[in-house]
C-alpha cells in the first residue's frame, strides 16, 4: 500500500481509503466488521462513515471493528448540518458519533455535504455548525476540521481559500474530474488534504465496462481498477474512498493501487485531453455553458442527461428519482428544463458541443415527473 500526506496534518494515508456506505443489506454487523478488519490487514488505514450510511448501521459496523483492530488507522466521519443547523445540534452528532464508533477522538470531521457557497456561508454563520465542531476540537474530541462538498472547482476554490478547513472530500471521477480539478489543486496549494469519494461515478463506471475500457493501462486490470488508479495517481489527492462490500472487493481495489506511479498535473492534463476525444458524447461537467440567460443548471442536467447515454431511459429516470430525493435537483435554484428558450446560447459555449436545446426538452418530457 502506498502512504500519501493529508494536507499539512502530519498524517499519512493510505492511498485507498476504504468507504462505508456499501455494506450489504444482509451483511450483519461482525459480517461488517471483518471486512474493514481485512482492508486494515491489507494496509488501508482511512475509514470514512457516516450516521444514516447503510440504514443507519455504519457506525456501528466501524464501531465492532475498531474493537480488534491491530493496524494503526484514521476514522473520518460527518455531520449532517440538517435543515437549520446550529453549533449544539452538530455538538450532539458528534457525541453520538464518537459512542457508536467506540472512539476518544475523531480524526476527519466533516461539516458534510456542503452543496455551495449559500449553505457554505450558513454553516460559517456566527453559532453555527462549524463552531460547534470547533468547540469539540479544542476540547480534544476532534483532531482536523474537513468539510466534503458537491460543489463545483470554482466555489470549492472560495471556501478552501477561506482558511478554516484543514482538508476536504468531493465527488471526483474520470467522468466528473473538468468540474472539480480546480478544487482540487486549490485544496493542494493550500495545504489542505483531499479525499475523493465515488470514483466509480455512482455505479456508472463498472456497469459500462466495454464504454470505459479505454482508462485502461493494459489488459490485466479491469475498468474498476483503472478508474480507482486514475484518482489514487493524483498527486494532489490524498486518499481515493472506495464502497467495499466484500473481502473479494477489499481485494481487489487494494490491487488497483499496488505499484501506483503518482502522476504529475501535467500528465493528468495530457491524459484529460486523451479522455475526452473518447467522451464526445458525455457532458464532461466543465461549466463552460453556465451563462444561461433563464439561470438554468445546465452542467446538472447534462450530467443527468449522462445517465441517459450510458444506461438507458431506466438509468436516467433512477438518477432522477435519487437527485430529488436528496435535493440535488431543486427547481427554484437549479431552474426547469422547461424554462429554456432555446437561445442556443450554451450550445455555442459547449466545450463537447452537444445539442442541450433538444436535451433539455428530450428531460422534460420524458424524464421530469412533476
Ligand atoms: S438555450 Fe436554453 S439552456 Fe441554453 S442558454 Fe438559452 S435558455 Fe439557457
Ligand atoms: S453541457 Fe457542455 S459546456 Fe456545459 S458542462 Fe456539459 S460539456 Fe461542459
Amino acid at each position: 500500500m502506498i502512504y500519501k500526506p493529508y494536507g499539512k496534518t502530519g498524517k499519512m494515508v493510505s492511498a485507498l481509503g476504504f468507504g462505508g456506505m456499501r455494506f450489504k443489506d444482509d451483511c450483519s454487523i461482525e459480517e461488517g466488521a471483518e471486512i474493514v478488519r481485512y482492508a486494515n490487514s491489507l494496509g488501508i488505514n482511512y475509514f470514512d462513515t457516516a450516521p444514516n450510511y447503510c440504514n443507519d448501521r455504519s457506525e456501528d459496523i466501524f464501531g465492532e471493528a475498531f474493537k480488534n483492530m491491530s493496524g494503526e488507522f484514521y476514522v473520518s466521519t460527518k455531520s449532517s448540518l440538517g435543515s437549520e443547523p446550529d453549533a449544539d445540534s452538530v455538538r450532539r452528532r458528534i457525541e453520538n458519533s464518537l459512542k457508536r464508533l467506540g472512539i476518544d477522538k475523531i480524526n476527519f470531521h466533516h461539516m458534510w455535504c456542503i452543496m455551495d457557497l449559500n449553505h457554505y456561508k450558513k454553516v460559517m454563520a456566527k453559532g453555527g455548525p462549524y463552531w460547534g465542531a470547533l468547540k469539540a476540537k479544542e476540547e480534544g474530541l476532534i483532531d482536523h476540521l474537513v468539510f466534503s462538498t458537491h460543489a463545483s472547482g470554482e466555489e470549492i476554490r472560495i471556501m478552501v481559500e477561506e482558511g478554516y478547513f484543514e482538508g476536504v472530500t468531493l465527488g471526483y471521477n474520470i467522468l466528473n474530474f473538468p468540474y472539480r480539478q480546480e478544487g482540487i489543486l486549490a485544496a493542494h496549494q493550500h495545504g489542505l488534504g483531499v479525499a475523493t469519494m465515488n470514483p466509480l461515478g455512482g455505479g456508472l463506471i463498472p456497469e459500462n465496462q466495454e464504454y470505459f475500457s479505454f482508462v485502461k493501462q493494459n489488459q490485466n486490470e479491469s475498468v474498476v481498477q483503472a478508474a480507482l488508479r486514475f484518482n489514487a495517481s493524483h498527486e494532489c489527492i490524498s486518499v481515493t474512498l472506495s464502497g467495499m462490500g466484500s473481502k473479494e472487493e477489499v481485494k481487489h481495489n487494494v490491487d488497483a493501487v499496488k505499484n501506483l506511479t503518482i502522476l504529475k498535473n501535467s500528465q493528468i492534463e495530457t491524459l484529460k485531453s486523451s479522455l475526452r476525444q473518447d467522451m464526445n458524447q458525455l457532458c464532461t461537467t466543465c461549466q463552460y455553458c453556465k451563462h444561461c440567460p433563464k439561470g438554468i443548471n445546465i452542467p446538472k442536467y447534462m450530467d443527468l442527461y449522462n445517465y441517459y447515454v450510458l444506461k438507458g431511459i431506466n438509468g436516467i429516470k433512477e438518477m432522477y428519482e435519487l437527485l430529488s430525493k436528496y435535493g440535488d435537483i431543486d427547481f427554484e435554484k437549479d431552474m426547469a428544463p422547461s424554462d429554456c428558450i432555446g437561445c442556443k446560447k450554451c450550445e455555442t459555449l459547449c466545450t463537447q458541443k452537444l445539442n442541450i436545446v433538444d436535451r433539455l426538452d428530450w428531460i422534460n418530457r420524458n424524464v421530469i415527473t412533476k
